[in-house]
């Protein structure tokens, strides 16, 4: 996949080729990031990106030309415009899955006071926040994003850290997990996790997840898929633990 990042830090992605996951991923090719600065597509002489508010108010807004020739200098068929914005839908994991199968994204990293809405009216294809709070740039909701797209990307992940049963991606938190030594400060690690016995682990895990859902996040619980599978998966831990 193909990214490129309009932003006026470009140097701030540099990083990213040294950074763990992600810089895996470029390694492989698996994810491919040029940052373009949109200061360079500023006709204006002294390379202004921003201006005043028509209407009045305070801070400023990023002009629609410099964007506009960013977003034409790189986008071609098959590219997905997407404009980090603290009024977009908001980022989850089944939207980032989905993201994975892009050929070329086009992300807008705004600033200021954002940028003007005839770019987001007419050039951009979708509108997405890492949540609702309001950050200074688009900067770090691109890196976000290219961070979780870049793990799911097929061969980036060993499977030793594959993503499949990893929170959200079934619609559950992961089950806890734990780490040497068995005691730490008189707290033990649960005991089937070292009994060995494989179907008994994997069931404890698929219950804790669960209880973590239903403890942590009880709101994911209402929207997941397959309500039925987990209440069987209840009571074949019960019916394991003799309660049933
Ligand atoms: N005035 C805008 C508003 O109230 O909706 C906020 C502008 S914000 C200070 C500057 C830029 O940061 C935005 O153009 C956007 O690119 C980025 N940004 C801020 N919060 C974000 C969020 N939660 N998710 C994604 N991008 C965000």
């Amino acid at each position: 996949m193909k990214v490129h990042v309009l932003t006026l830090f470009p140097e701030i992605f540099d990083m990213l080729k040294d950074y763990s996951i992600v810089g895996r991923a470029i390694d492989s090719e698996a994810i491919e990031i040029e940052a373009v600065n949109i200061r360079d597509f500023s006709t204006d002489k002294h390379r202004r990106v921003d201006d005043y508010p028509y209407g009045g108010g305070k801070g400023m807004v990023m002009k629609p030309e410099p964007i506009h020739s960013a977003i034409e200098s790189c986008k071609k068929d098959n590219s997905r415009v997407i404009y980090l914005s603290p009024q977009g839908k908001i980022m989850t994991q089944s939207l980032v899955k989905e993201l994975t199968e892009e050929e070329h994204l086009i992300l807008l990293a705004g600033h200021y006071e954002g940028v003007d809405n005839r770019i987001i009216e007419n050039f951009v294809d979708d509108e997405i926040s890492i949540g609702d709070y309001v950050l200074t740039g688009g900067e770090l909701p691109a890196m976000v994003m290219i961070d979780a797209i870049s793990r799911l990307m097929p061969g980036v992940l060993s499977s030793e850290e594959s993503y499949e049963i990893e929170s959200h991606y079934e619609g559950l938190l992961e089950y806890p997990q734990y780490t040497r030594p068995r005691v730490f400060m008189g707290k033990r690690v649960p005991d089937v996790l070292l009994s060995g016995d494989h179907s008994k682990i994997s069931l404890w895990r698929q219950l804790s997840a669960l209880r973590t859902t239903f403890m942590k996040r009880p709101d994911m619980l209402k929207e997941m898929k397959n309500p039925k599978e987990q209440l069987n998966l209840m009571d074949s831990m019960l019916k394991l633990i003799g309660k049933r």
